[in-house]
């Protein structure tokens, strides 16, 4: 089974939604209209059930089989991010400072077009369940729609997020670690504000947070087994003086973590409060650290990554099975975490990258990513 042919017949129709919602935006727990119209093509589409407000702004479908058996779970995130799009297109957002720069436009509109024909074609004994979940981009909305009993009655559940750098419409999965855990710090580094013509005079808050910033990244490697993925990144420095001849009384610098063992959770919180301090204190400062916990890796159960191997290759030939995990983090984790499930990527071929202002979803795999979740319920509930 290749792309399948009713599912191609949807394309353009899921174009214009695709189209639609990239135009209109919405950030975490903010998705009113994004969820309303999701909701409004549920309900178009026949699903049996459609409940709205689930972890605030989510939506979660139900369609019924022809007999009873197993329940599969697909999810797709709906939030937007706070940037202004770069992309001059016809259908760019129309509004300031946000964007689907992560493709959770198009993620959605993969799930709706494969709901659009399950619901039409009900080839399996069962359930299939949809998940249109709110704040992926550091909200807790997987968690905030565990919380609201999204999962009850799910054997396995599965997504799929777009990858540029992936041949359009490939995919890649493996079992195990997919991607990385992510937490947040934050050090405040205090001194003694004063003039930038007479330092001596001061405790240059500025030279002692930069210092901090030069020693964080020794810690993987050093303080953590080089087998081990590990990345330590101080994203922000920030101070409350914008002059060009002032030392500032306090500098505030903000960063983020990567690992994949949750072991090493407290040996990073530690070094990092450790190195900030000491530095500091090297430099006539003091630093004091908040660190925040984040997200939990996402690991793929095994099984469940064969399987989606298995209906990936159905609808694309090869699959890409030896692409090393990302750093990036992605809240399926909290899913994953309660069932066994895996979390796949598409290939979205040589687009800009995610987050970036000139990036944009591929339509045309949108076909690819739906046979992928039909194959996928018609394969596993058919036994
Ligand atoms: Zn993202
Ligand atoms: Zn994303």
């Amino acid at each position: 089974m290749p792309i399948t042919n009713r599912i191609a017949e949807f394309l353009p129709d899921a174009k214009s939604w695709r189209q639609h919602l990239h135009a209109h935006p919405e950030l975490r727990f903010a998705e009113h209209q994004t969820a309303a119209f999701v909701a409004e093509r549920l309900r178009e589409f026949g699903c049996d059930t459609v409940r709205t407000g689930v972890g605030q702004t989510g939506v979660v479908a139900v369609i019924e089989g022809r007999a009873a058996g197993r329940t599969i779970a697909f999810r797709a995130d709906m939030d937007a991010l706070a940037l202004t799009e770069r992309t001059g297109l016809a259908h760019a957002s129309i509004i300031p400072g946000r964007m689907h720069a992560c493709g959770h436009d198009g993620h959605t509109t993969m799930l709706l077009t494969a709901a659009r024909y399950l619901a039409e074609t009900r080839a399996f004994a069962g359930r299939v369940v949809l998940l249109f979940q709110p704040a992926e981009e550091g909200g807790g909305g997987a968690k905030a729609m565990l919380g609201d009993g999204a999962l009850e009655g799910v054997d396995e559940v599965y997504a799929l997020h777009n990858w540029p750098g992936l041949a359009p419409g490939h995919f890649a999965v493996r079992p195990g670690p997919m991607m990385a855990a992510a937490d947040g710090f934050a050090i405040t580094v205090q001194g003694k504000g004063g003039h930038g013509a007479r330092p001596h005079l001061a405790v240059d808050t500025t030279l002692a947070a930069a210092a901090i910033v030069v020693a964080m990244p020794s810690i993987p490697g050093r303080n953590t087994d080089p087998h081990q993925p590990v990345v330590v990144s101080v994203c922000a420095m920030q101070s409350d003086s914008t002059a060009y001849n002032v030392i500032p009384d306090q500098v505030i610098l903000r960063g983020t973590t990567r690992f994949f063992d949750t072991a090493l959770r407290p040996v990073l919180r530690d070094r990092i409060t450790t190195l900030a301090q000491a530095t500091a204190a090297a430099y006539g400062a003091t630093a004091t650290v908040d660190y925040f916990r984040g997200v939990d890796p996402v690991i793929n159960d095994v099984a469940a990554a064969a399987h989606a191997a298995q209906a990936a290759s159905r609808v694309a030939g090869d699959v890409r099975r030896d692409m090393a995990p990302d750093m990036a983090a992605e809240d399926f984790a909290d899913i994953l975490a309660a069932r066994p499930g895996a979390y796949v990527w598409i290939g979205n071929g040589a687009s800009a990258d995610l987050h970036n202002p000139a990036y944009e979803f591929n339509d045309d795999i949108i076909p690819a990513g739906a046979s992928f979740f039909a194959a996928l319920a018609e394969m596993r509930l058919n036994p």
